[in-house]
């Protein structure tokens, strides 16, 4: 497991967006970058999710968190322009942008493999992240120290039989990335990492294997000081990197 022990105060006064921040592994990101002093933009599809993690944020006394409804699936390149500009108009700036959001599609090889599922997956695990991150790349730009984090997988580092488009989706990130990294490099305080969770309790994990039983895994909490890590000062020396959090 990767090892940092975050200060309390590591993201305060820091602007964070995450997206599916409803649920699994972005539900968990968002409510420990709260913890840690963030204002944390949360961005999902299910607003009752979103609400429950508002709430719990609120509950909490951590800095109220901001509620950003979007289907990444149906957003067009609009709606990711008006995002850009309400988050322009209400902080000026992005400290940190964890794109974690995705969907799994179906298990099944390449021979058989659905293209509409094809089209879907591409279209939330990359695209979407794509679209997003420029949008909101000046925004990033005007902080004073940014972080860009792509979520990405072992099968995106790896090909592995029936992983299909969302094992494809997942090397096209490492590559959105690296070349990201490489323009940001030099001419902005903005850094580009991925981070690959590694096997982690959620819905996706349990779709993907449903033999497993549910304490099989590491917890979403278990892997979040990578998280911290990426997201905070310590790791301003980074950029262009692939980071595993189980290993
Ligand atoms: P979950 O399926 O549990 O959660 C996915 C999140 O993405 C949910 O909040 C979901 O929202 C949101 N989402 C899905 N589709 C859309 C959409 N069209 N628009 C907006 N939001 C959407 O997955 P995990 O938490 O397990 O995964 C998080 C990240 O980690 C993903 O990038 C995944 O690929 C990666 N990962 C996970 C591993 C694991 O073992 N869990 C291993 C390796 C990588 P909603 O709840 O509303 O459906």
């Amino acid at each position: 497991m990767f090892n940092y022990d975050a200060p309390a105060d590591l993201l305060q006064n820091k602007v964070v967006l995450v997206t599916g921040a409803g649920s699994g592994i972005g539900r968990t990101a968002a409510l420990t970058y709260a913890r840690h002093g963030a204002t944390v933009i949360l961005l999902g599809r299910t607003i009752s999710k979103l609400e429950t993690v508002y709430d719990e944020i609120e509950d909490n006394g951590w800095p109220q968190a901001a509620i950003y409804p979007m289907n990444l699936e149906g957003a067009s390149e609009q709606d990711y322009a008006n995002l850009a500009a309400t988050l322009e108009q209400e902080f000026g700036h992005l400290d940190g942008l964890l794109n974690n959001a995705a969907l799994l599609g179906e298990l099944k090889p390449i021979a058989q493999y659905d293209a509409e599922t094809w089209r879907r997956v591409m279209q939330v695990n990359l695209t979407a992240p794509f679209l997003l991150t420029r949008e909101l790349l000046p925004l990033l730009r005007n902080a004073e120290q940014a972080s860009i984090i792509f979520t990405s997988s072992s099968v995106g580092h790896e090909g592995r039989a029936n992983w299909g488009a969302y094992s494809v989706s997942k090397f096209a990130t490492e590559g959105l990335m690296q070349t990201m990294a490489d323009e940001e490099d030099g001419i902005s305080q903005v850094r580009v990492n991925s981070l690959n969770p590694g096997a982690t309790g959620t819905a996706m994990r349990a779709s993907a294997f449903p033999a497993e039983a549910p304490d099989d895994n590491a917890t979403p909490e278990d892997i979040m000081p990578l998280y911290l890590y990426l997201m905070g000062k310590d790791s301003l020396d980074a950029n262009g990197k692939a980071f595993h959090a189980q290993r």
